[in-house]
């Protein structure tokens, strides 16, 4: 259900944007997901193809780029990436954060919580 009511925020910021600027069509959607928003790309994708039927986003190419994390350790310094290969492990420690290094959960967060609709090609 996050991914649909994720998508749904996103349908409505950009069918409000084309409404406002008065867009015949939207022609292609480019998304950041950061890892961090544990969104699976192709739920969104499916969701906003669903939210897009009879918009003017009908036909909308819907690209989505992933954003890897970058993380920051408090404790032991450790600056990189959370290795999350594996995707179950990480689906059952949901809000549950270390650093693959020391087990901490202190840490910063550098990148990885994006949610952006980073560019819209329309035609009006
Ligand atoms: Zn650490």
């Amino acid at each position: 259900m996050h991914d649909l009511s994720v998508s749904q925020a996103i349908a409505r910021t950009i069918l409000k944007q084309a409404k406002e600027k008065r867009v015949r069509e939207i022609l292609s959607v480019n998304l950041e997901l950061g890892e961090l928003t544990f969104l699976n790309p192709e739920q969104i994708h499916f969701w906003l193809k669903e939210l897009f039927k009879d918009t003017p986003a009908q036909g909308a190419k819907i690209y989505i780029k992933k954003i890897f994390s970058r993380i920051k350790c408090k404790k032991c310094e450790y600056e990189g990436s959370m290795s999350l290969r594996d995707d179950s492990f990480f689906h059952i420690y949901f809000p549950l954060l270390r650093c693959p290094r020391c087990n901490s959960t202190s840490l910063e967060i550098k990148t990885g919580r994006e949610c952006l609709i980073r560019r819209m090609k329309v035609s009006t």
